[in-house]
């Protein structure tokens, strides 16, 4: 998020006397951990246009821009449903994504199992059909946007903490780091997980919470990599 900001605020005249800080290093975050899938199925409408605007990013000219491999990997996806109730959510997603003019179709596990002969069908009902789906690594798409927003002036700096934002006076903001302190117009709150408690320095109640997320990693599947 942060690097995506400073990116966009750079191609709109921004960049100079833009400043992002990472305490860490760029990716360091939840965005190393990711899988990288970006999929159309979403019921909300922002987010649906968020999204559409992010795979037309990545899979079209923020690797000539930058230099940057993306790693775009468009190979479509399915969601699917077991249930009358995720049927439902399902169609509810259709409509959404029809209205935006997505690729979006709702298909029974016939045409499931012949795009995909590896998916275990036991109980599905039916799915949603995304073709124009795909991945990226996120460390590479992160790269690419902080290179994106270098290009355009944006200054980055890792390895420095923010420690205290505070409203001055004046209404500009004194942001607190461990190498110094940064009087500025405005403030970006782009901590990821530590958001909420960022927000608390300045009096905000920012009603987030972090989620378990599970996940495994397989060693290559042959059967996949031959189809
Ligand atoms: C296992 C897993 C799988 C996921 N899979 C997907 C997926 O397939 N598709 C998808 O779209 N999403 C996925 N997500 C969600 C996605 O990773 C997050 O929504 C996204 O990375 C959040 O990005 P962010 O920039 O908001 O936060 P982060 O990536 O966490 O970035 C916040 C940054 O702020 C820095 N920071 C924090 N506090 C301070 C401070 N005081 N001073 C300076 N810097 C600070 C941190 O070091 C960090 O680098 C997944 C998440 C997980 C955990």
């Amino acid at each position: 998020m942060g690097v995506g900001l400073a990116y966009h605020l750079g191609h709109e005249g921004w960049g100079d006397g833009t400043v992002l800080l990472e305490k860490a290093e760029l990716t360091s975050g939840s965005t190393w951990h990711a899988a990288g899938q970006i999929t159309h199925s979403t019921s909300s409408f922002g987010l649906g246009k968020c999204v559409d605007y992010n795979i037309g990013l990545y899979s079209g000219g923020l690797e000539a821009e930058t230099g940057q491999p993306v790693t775009w990997h468009g190979c479509g996806s399915f969601r699917l449903a077991y249930t009358e109730d995720e049927m439902d959510w399902l169609r509810h997603t259709l409509s959404v994504g029809r209205s935006l003019g997505f690729n979006i179709e709702l298909v029974g596990p016939e045409k499931v199992a012949e795009l995909h002969p590896f998916y275990n069908l036991d109980g599905v009902l039916g799915a949603l059909h995304t073709p124009d789906d795909g991945h990226v690594d996120p460390t590479n798409v992160t790269m690419a946007l902080a290179a994106g927003a270098r290009q355009k002036g944006v200054q980055i700096i890792r390895q420095c903490r923010a420690t205290n934002i505070t409203q001055l006076p004046s209404g500009e903001w004194q942001v607190e780091t461990d190498k110094g302190t940064i009087t500025c117009e405005h403030v970006v709150n782009a901590g990821g997980t530590y958001a909420r408690q960022m927000g608390e320095w300045s009096g905000l109640q920012l009603p987030m919470t972090s989620m378990t997320h599970h996940y495994f990693v397989t060693e290559p599947v042959p059967e996949f990599e031959a189809l």
